[in-house]
């Protein structure tokens, strides 16, 4: 058993069963035993030791075309020089590595841009400041200087908690985790008769059947009104990459990996990475709201080739003709429907006095 486990369980036996959000959230991010504050969860395969692998470690090219695309918007936008390059959950900062290295064709951009990490992991803020040392550490989006911001979020809104309430009649019952013997199990808690945001329940489907289940995002809702606030007050764009949904949808899609392979939430808390997908309806409403402009959303396969992934392909051949089949087969990775093209999406949302944003529609620049 998962030392974690055991003071779940010992909980649970003092105080009765926890929210689910409440387990995803101990599992995560406790400070002792939390995945993200012990685990180094990416990895190319189970055999390096990782969990999961993420765009920006398939290919530098994931991080070299949204390098491209910031700065482009960046000179596009009046060339502050002063601003905010953000990211949230950096990971192993291979992406904005890569940003970075990119953006060295606009040799203004990167000289303007004081890069600031929003991330809660001590081991990974580790791993971040070896890739990009001048980076400046916040445990918030709140803390953000007041300055114009571009900001960039590759798979960190799917690692914040989500609570699940399954519909039964008219009200909802909140799925809860509890104990049997040794075990972690998922249980019903007491009917509520309306646990949802104004911001969900715009984003629902019209008919939800009875027993279906329905997400609810405390943590993004409240991260994505502080980021479009911030953007709304200084100035900006956000873009935003997860895997998720671009319609209204519900179900359940809370799940668990470890060592390259789906296993039980509930087995091993604190060893597996959780996640669940992303409402990017809920997050476009909740920007509007504070008065951004939302692109529409797209598949990242669309949005990859949009910016000229099949070029910056070529372009890295002819560089090592050695690394093809490689370089080929990353491409692949990243923009093939059945790899991660399709269910990872692309949201951008901007200040209204921005330009158009590239890469979401065929006449955009
Ligand atoms: N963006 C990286 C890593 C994705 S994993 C990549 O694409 O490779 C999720 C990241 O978000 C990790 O860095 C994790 O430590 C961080 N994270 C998770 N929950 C967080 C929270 N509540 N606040 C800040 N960072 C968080």
């Amino acid at each position: 058993m998962t030392p974690l486990k055991k003071i779940l369980i010992e909980e649970i036996s003092a105080n009765g069963p926890m929210k689910l959000a409440d387990y995803m959230k101990r599992a995560l991010a406790d400070p002792e035993h939390g995945y993200y504050m012990q685990r180094r969860p990416f990895g190319a395969s189970a055999a390096d030791g990782g969990d999961f692998i993420t765009a920006p470690e398939v290919s530098q090219m994931f991080g070299e075309l949204i390098g491209a695309w910031l700065a482009d918007l960046w000179h596009r936008m009046g060339q502050p020089r002063d601003f905010c390059l953000v990211e949230l959950g950096p990971g192993r900062g291979t992406l904005m590595a890569d940003i970075l290295r990119a953006a060295n064709v606009l040799p203004d951009f990167v000289k303007a841009a004081k890069v600031h990490f929003v991330e809660t992991s001590p081991a990974l803020r580790a791993a971040q400041k070896q890739a990009v040392p001048q980076a400046i550490w916040h445990d918030y989006v709140a803390t953000l200087p007041a300055a114009p911001t571009l900001l960039v979020a590759n798979e960190f809104f799917d690692a914040l908690p989500v609570q699940q309430y399954r519909k039964h009649g008219k009200d909802w019952l909140p799925v809860m985790v509890t104990k049997n013997n040794d075990n972690l199990v998922l249980a019903d808690g007491a009917a509520v008769a309306s646990p949802f945001s104004d911001a969900l329940i715009t984003c629902l489907p019209d008919t939800i059947n009875n027993g279906e289940i329905v997400e609810s995002a405390a943590a993004a809702e409240s991260t994505m009104q502080q980021l479009a606030q911030h953007i709304a007050m200084h100035g900006g764009a956000a873009l935003l990459i997860d895997y998720g949904h671009a319609e209204p949808a519900c179900g359940d899609s809370f799940q668990a990996m470890r060592g390259h392979g789906f296993v039980d939430p509930l087995a091993e808390p604190g060893l597996a990475d959780l996640t669940a997908h992303v409402n990017f309806p809920m997050l476009a409403h909740i920007a509007e709201t504070a008065g951004l402009t939302a692109a529409p959303i797209i598949a990242q396969g669309l949005f990859l080739e949009a910016l000229g992934l099949s070029l910056r392909s070529q372009q890295l051949i002819q560089l090592s003709p050695e690394r093809e089949a490689d370089i080929e087969s990353e491409r692949h990775r990243l923009a093939a429907p059945q790899e991660m093209g399709s269910l990872f999406k692309v949201l951008a949302v901007a200040h209204a006095d921005m330009p158009p944003l590239a890469g979401f529609s065929p006449q955009a620049p």
